[in-house]
């Protein structure tokens, strides 16, 4: 190895270790022994672990000031004397505790920069992000572990300009990689370089700001040590296996951009031994494959050697990062003039940046996937029949029609699966940048921005994401796919009657099986992109709340995917009957809702509902002057008695809560004799959303008439009877309903 990456690293960690041993000093004497030392999050509060690198290494707890001498006096320790210039080094041991030094070192003088309310760091107006949240920290692990997410990116220092700090950036996302940033090169750095350009960082976006100097780049090997701990089930101290947790686990990689310097070196070092190797933009010598990473330690990809513009520059840097690091990129990459990748999932397009809204108050929405013979489907095929989105004039007549059929073949396909892959239009559409797709089945809405209008994204490059994606994905199911958009009024009344028809038929697939009669009920996450804490438990006779996933549909998805977003979840011990909390699903929502929610029963809206996350069909709310519910539905947009209209109520308890007395649920569920059964069931239904009612009203009758009141659907008011409590509650008398008679709901 170069004695030149080995003398300059070793005079970076002593750099490093040298300012840790001052500050140190500094903070005894101003600070005290005793003053608290913590990692904190953005929101103040702190994060597990303590100074994670230290405590993976040494299995040392950092709790005060005092307790960082120990740390410091072991880096020092592990500084070699500076190698002689003309020794040749066959290994790179010195160098890579030199590295190890230096991580202690900087967890130190962080932990100090806590303790002194210097971080997370401040520059003007913004506000770095310092290290992740433990919560964060769980859902992006998960997808780290099930693969959904190759691994991150520590991009350091400064782009070449503006523009290739963004195509870097944007690149990365496109694989899936999480990108974090840090460092500077003579005080400018790629955050500067984002923000300029008005880019978004934040986790929504995949990409977090650490600080602006190269020392907090230990936050990244922070969250991978935090990531063995809490995945990987590695003990605090057991160093060894941190380590090869991350190696083969975690597929990250520095990408130092503008000149190397001696702490950049050590830090690099230090990144080294967990096995994540460093991809320099300017000419540097390489490390080739020692071991400690899976192939290369360093690699030098001079931007000015590259060949192209800046975008194929950007593009193949990126793709060399990839492969040094060895990372097989699932994330299919349809041709399309907007960017791709899962970072856009959670985009939300406000009403001022839309160019075409389909669906909810602009018209009818509806989306079907069906199987059909293999001669009935041309694979790629997209058409759209009716008007594409530059034919719309929206701003003029904001009256749209809008129907996505899919039409897919394959040998091992069957009709159980129809729902599972329809579902997946949610998240493979919101991939799209400036793509939005809401709700589902015949409440279908989608918008699209303007931005992604100008940079040219049409309806049927849709149908080029969904052609990929679903070969990608489910090529185990799938041989062929086609898409058709229809936009015309006549098309797509005919496809929402169909559609209707097949819904009903897949929610009557499920036919008579009880929760008794099962131990084994489902999970639902895919929404954590949404709502981070959601889980949908999902039983026979309850189906999930977007009321596209049933029982049955999630078996079939788990039996397509079994490390995808539905798990089993063994009811376990019963808790209590009436309630329907289980142990099984209480411990499996706590582990899978980022630990928030404790407890959540199936048959209550009182104690422990279920969470409600933004796809929810209806809601219902407590209305504690009627002693009764009320359910609102999404199709309608009118005032309700709770003082809410629908989209008000989802603002509040729509991001991913437990509300007792507020719950999202499915339309079919409220004829589920399991409906919430702890509080009396159907009895409690004192006011209805008029669409819904029409809708379920001969088998709203039958549940009715099976629970001795045939003349209930009388005594319920709707929007046309009335929308506040004032006017409800002399109905209800009126009309004798049997809710005011009934036990207190509070
Ligand atoms: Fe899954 Fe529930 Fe989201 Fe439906 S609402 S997709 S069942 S998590
Ligand atoms: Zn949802």
């Amino acid at each position: 190895m170069s004695r030149f990456i080995a003398a300059s690293t070793a005079r970076g960690a002593r750099q490093v270790i040298d300012k840790a041993d001052n500050m140190l000093k500094g903070a005894l004497d101003s600070l005290g022994p005793d003053a608290p030392v913590e990692f904190k999050d953005r929101s103040g509060g702190p994060t597990a672990y303590y100074l994670p690198v230290i405590y993976g290494y040494l299995g040392h707890k950092v709790e005060k000031v005092g307790d960082l001498q120990y740390p410091l006096d072991r880096a020092k320790s592990l500084l070699a004397p500076e190698p002689d210039e003309n020794m040749w080094l066959p290994y790179l041991g010195e160098t890579l505790d030199a590295g190890v030094g230096t991580l202690w070192a900087e967890e130190i003088i962080k932990g100090i920069e806590f303790a002194q309310g210097k971080q997370p760091e401040a520059k003007g107006d913004f506000q770095f992000n310092g290290p992740i949240d433990d919560g964060q920290l769980r859902s992006w692990g998960i997808a780290m572990v099930d693969g959904s997410m190759p691994g991150f990116a520590v991009v350091i220092g400064e782009a070449p300009s503006n523009q290739a700090a963004v195509r870097i950036v944007r690149e990365l996302q496109a694989r899936g990689q999480l990108v974090f940033l840090s460092g500077n090169v003579n005080g400018r750095s790629v955050v500067d370089q984002l923000l300029e350009e008005g880019v978004d960082l934040g986790y929504p976006t995949y990409t977090v700001s650490f600080g602006s100097d190269t020392e907090s780049t230990v936050y990244a090997t922070g969250y991978a040590t935090r990531a063995a701990f809490s995945f990987g089930n590695v003990t605090p101290g057991d160093w060894r296996r941190v380590l090869l947790y991350n190696k083969f686990r975690c597929f990250a990689f520095a990408l130092v951009l503008g000149p190397m310097d001696d702490v950049k070196w050590a830090t690099g070092a230090g990144a080294i031994d967990y096995g994540f190797p460093a991809i320099a933009n300017t000419m540097v010598p390489h490390i080739l494959p020692t071991g400690v990473t899976r192939y290369e330690d360093v690699i030098s990809e001079p931007w000015d050697d590259i060949p192209g513009d800046t975008n194929e520059k950007a593009k193949r840097l990126i793709d060399k990062c990839i492969e040094v690091r060895g990372i097989k990129v699932t994330i299919p990459q349809p041709e399309l003039p907007v960017t791709y990748g899962p970072a856009f999932e959670g985009e939300v397009i406000r009403r001022r940046d839309m160019q075409v809204e389909f669906g909810s108050k602009s018209g009818p929405g509806v989306e079907l996937l069906e199987m059909k013979d293999t001669d009935a489907v041309e694979d790629g095929k997209c058409e759209v029949v009716g008007p594409d989105i530059d034919e719309i004039d929206f701003g003029n007549n904001p009256n749209t029609y809008f129907a996505c059929k899919i039409d897919v073949a394959g040998r091992a396909m069957r009709d159980e699966f129809e729902p599972v892959l329809e579902r997946q239009l949610h998240n493979l559409s919101n991939e799209v940048e400036g793509y939005q797709h809401q709700g589902q089945r015949e409440i279908t809405w989608i918008r699209v921005s303007k931005k992604a209008y100008e940079a040219g994204l049409r309806l049927k490059h849709m149908g080029d994401v969904f052609h990929t994606t679903f070969h990608n994905q489910f090529g185990s199911i799938v041989d062929k796919i086609q898409t058709t958009f229809y936009t015309n009024q006549e098309d797509v009344e005919k496809i929402m009657e169909y559609a209707r028809d097949k819904y009903r038929e897949r929610d009557e697939r499920i036919g008579g099986l009880k929760d008794e009669s099962v131990d084994t009920f489902y999970s639902c996450t895919l929404c954590q992109s949404f709502a981070p804490t959601h889980v949908c438990v999902i039983n026979p006779e309850r189906p999930g709340l977007c009321g596209a996933y049933t029982w049955l549909d999630c078996r079939a998805a788990y039996e397509i995917n079994p490390r995808g977003p539905n798990q089993p979840v063994e009811k376990g011990k019963c808790l209590d009957e009436a309630k329907g909390e289980f142990e099984g699903v209480n411990q499996f929502v706590y582990d899978n809702s980022q630990r928030t929610v404790e407890r959540m029963t199936l048959y209550s809206l009182m104690d422990a509902p279920m969470t409600t996350c933004g796809c929810c069909e209806c809601n219902m709310v407590l209305i504690p002057e009627a002693n009764g519910i009320m359910i609102v539905s999404r199709e309608d947009f009118g005032e309700t008695p709770c003082g809410m209209k629908f989209t008000t109520l989802m603002g509040q308890i729509g991001g991913g809560q437990q509300s007792p007395g507020m719950m999202g649920h499915g339309k079919r569920f409220v004829l589920s004799e399991k409906f919430i059964s702890a509080e009396g069931g159907l009895r409690r239904v004192v006011w209805m959303s008029k669409p819904l009612k029409e809708e379920l009203k001969d088998d709203l009758q039958q549940r009715c008439e099976a629970i001795g009141e045939p003349d209930l659907m009388d005594k319920i008011a709707d929007g046309d009877i009335c929308t506040t409590v004032e006017d409800l509650v002399p109905f209800l008398e009126e009309k004798g309903h049997p809710a005011l008679s009934m036990e207190s709901m509070i």
